[in-house]
């Protein structure tokens, strides 16, 4: 998952970085209205965490127009006003969620989580593919009761996948999601192959069922 933090206080956007970065999200950051908003439209971001009293620009204005040009991203407003008409005209222009400054850390985490449950139809933080666990809390994958053991990026990887079930992720989508990196041309994408070709291996010692799919010349989709 990748993040863009839209926060001018240098402290506190560092503090995010750390945090969420820890918390295995890609950290983008954008210190006023301008340079958010040219990341927000060049890239595509899982979450934008968006500051509201910006340098340059109010952050509504920013979601405003963000929302208005049809960006996907979930946001959540962070702000230091307590008016809650603020709280209300963010939430009516879309924002997925509001936290007043200050706040914790963990609770930013798991409000986010929370969003992901919410856009992606999750009863709990365990998804279910076929005959595989995989719990994104605890960042662990279960076969009939078998603990699979995956490096960071296979994990990401199988999770990005099976939270967009049934559709074809390109190369460029998840490198730009896991890695956090934008790709020119996809020939420089061999490595999710590689990613890609280790995971199926322990997947597939696990269970015949053959769901992880790939679809030649885009991409892979999870079959669920
Ligand atoms: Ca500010």
């Amino acid at each position: 998952m990748n993040v863009l933090i839209v926060e001018d206080e240098r402290s506190l956007s560092h503090e995010m970085e750390i945090y969420l970065s820890r918390q295995n999200l890609n950290c983008d950051v954008a210190f006023n209205g301008k340079s958010a908003s040219d990341k927000i439209h060049a890239n595509s971001y899982d979450f934008v965490l968006l500051d509201l009293g910006l340098p340059d620009m109010d952050g509504l204005d920013l979601l405003r127009e963000s929302k208005k040009a049809g960006i996907e991203s979930a946001f959540i407003v962070l702000t230091a006003r307590s008016e809650v008409e603020d709280k209300i005209t963010g939430l009516d222009l879309g924002a997925d969620d509001y936290i007043a400054k200050p706040f914790s850390l963990a609770e930013l985490h798991s409000r986010m989580q929370a969003i992901l449950r919410r856009k992606h139809g999750l009863k709990s933080n365990v998804m279910s593919v076929h005959d595989f666990d995989i719990d994104i809390q605890n960042r662990t994958v279960h076969c009939k009761g078998n603990s699979i053991n995956l490096t960071k990026k296979e994990f990401d990887l199988l999770h990005y996948l099976a939270l967009h079930k049934n559709r074809v992720l390109t190369r460029i989508q998840l490198t730009e999601h896991i890695w956090g990196d934008v790709l020119e041309d996809d020939y420089e994408s061999n490595y999710i192959d590689v990613h890609v070709k280790n995971l199926r291996k322990k997947l597939s010692a696990q269970s015949s069922v053959d769901w992880f799919e790939t679809v030649r010349g885009v991409g892979y989709r999870v079959n669920a």
